[in-house]
């Protein structure tokens, strides 16, 4: 059970008319699923212009963007622009995950310009200061990861990633992989602990996170930083080592009032998903659970928008509440504003999927109203319902007079059967 959180109860009584509206639960629902923990409402009071946003089912599978320049590709516009055609693909979230170039400014003009709740890992900014020197990330000291997670919370951000299952332990065993740790936290937190000999400074001062998140109500998504990042390790000792911890702190920041969602896999092959997603959801007591595709195959670089979408909606449906856009650049490079577009479209369509086989109602609506649509010829009412009403508009552009689509003409097998 989730203690008392005075920001919480406020924000959740103030916005209860929003909620309703769009997620359509009533406030009574909604206040049993936070104080059990299976829901948690990203706000933090300093991020300017933001509405909250519930994550955790019942309420609608949300849907994030990862934006953020990188050491070898950095440029601030690139990267308001990638926020902008997020939030015009309909992404719920954005994660500022920068790491080139002036981090904290990037950070400032990411929140202020963006009216959607924004996540960020703050272990990239302690490290970047080490990486730019030529230093090494082990001489980063627990001070100033702190004083670095303090700030950003100051600065507005709503929701952390924080790596803090990451022991010597489950790092020790992911040696024994096929592709080691492929989060970037999880391998500065891995060589931290190997050359101090000293456990991840994360867990260690975790209470004094919890002091920091309480005070801004910044929603913890304990990180995944050792998941599989290739199907022939998903499911091993090490991820399962993680999840185990995570469990155990999940309960510690409730005892204080913190929310946590938990971030789940990784690459992990079709037929294993469903059981994973359960299996983490029951170690860590049905917090949210914020998915990483998951990927169902390692060998589709430049369409992994498509493994991930294939991989969400079966993690969705298992019942993954918050699904982590994959680009189409994934592993191979920077994403564009294009590739932001086309991985938070193949993401809506995962949840939208997932909703419709929970018969959620506005889901199923949805679809109706198309069907229905689409046996009137009501190209209206199908661009008013769609995902991607523009896409439509522009695909029927040349033939936009005609009753019928260009796919059969006056073959039109609707029209014919009327
Ligand atoms: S032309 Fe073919 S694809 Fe287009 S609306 Fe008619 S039946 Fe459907």
């Amino acid at each position: 059970m989730l203690e008392k959180n005075n920001i919480l109860n406020d924000v959740i009584y103030k916005y209860r008319e929003h909620f309703y509206k769009t997620e359509g639960l009533e406030i009574d629902t909604i206040k049993e699923h936070v104080e059990n923990g299976r829901i948690v409402v990203l706000y933090n009071p300093n991020h300017k212009g933001i509405k909250p946003l519930l994550i955790g089912q019942p309420s609608k599978i949300k849907v994030n963007a990862n934006l953020g320049t990188s050491p070898f590709l950095c440029d601030v516009n690139l990267e308001l622009s990638k926020l902008d055609a997020a939030l015009k693909a309909g992404a719920h979230t954005v994660m500022d995950l920068s790491t080139g170039g002036d981090l904290d400014s990037i950070r400032k003009e990411i929140i202020e310009k963006s009216p959607v709740p924004v996540g960020t890992v703050p272990i990239y900014s302690v490290a970047q200061k080490y990486i730019k020197k030529g230093q090494d990330v082990s001489k980063i000291s627990e001070t100033e990861l702190l004083e670095e997670i303090e700030k950003q919370a100051e600065q507005g951000v709503d929701f952390m990633t924080l790596h803090c299952g990451v022991t010597k332990k489950g790092s020790e065993m992911a040696k024994h992989r096929v592709l080691g740790i492929v989060s970037r936290g999880g391998s500065i937190l891995a060589k931290w602990m190997e050359v101090n000999k000293k456990e991840n400074p994360l867990l260690t001062n975790f209470d004094k996170l919890l002091d920091i998140c309480l005070k801004y109500n910044i929603v913890i998504s304990l990180g995944d930083g050792l998941r599989p990042g290739a199907i022939c390790d998903a499911g091993d000792s090490a991820q399962m080592e993680e999840v185990i911890v995570l469990g155990e702190l999940t309960k510690k920041a409730w005892e204080r009032g913190v929310q946590v969602m938990i971030e789940g896999p990784g690459h992990v092959p079709l037929h294993l998903i469903a059981a994973q997603i359960k299996s983490i959801k029951t170690i860590c007591h049905n917090a949210p659970l914020y998915v990483l595709g998951p990927l169902t195959t390692d060998a589709a670089a430049g369409y992994d928008h498509i493994t991930g979408a294939i991989g969400g909606a079966i993690a969705a449906y298992a019942g993954a509440d918050f699904l982590c856009y994959v680009t189409p650049a994934e592993h191979v490079t920077l994403p564009n504003e294009n590739d932001v577009y086309q991985g938070v479209m193949a993401s809506l369509i995962a949840a939208n999927s997932a909703e419709i086989a929970l018969g959620y109602r506005d889901a199923t609506n949805r679809s109706k109203m198309i069907s229905m649509a689409r046996n009137d010829l009501n190209w209206d009412e199908i661009v008013k319902y769609a995902l991607d009403p523009n896409i439509i508009k522009k695909r029927r552009e040349k033939f936009a007079a005609k009753e019928e689509c260009a796919m059969c003409g006056e073959f039109c097998a609707v029209k014919m059967f009327k």
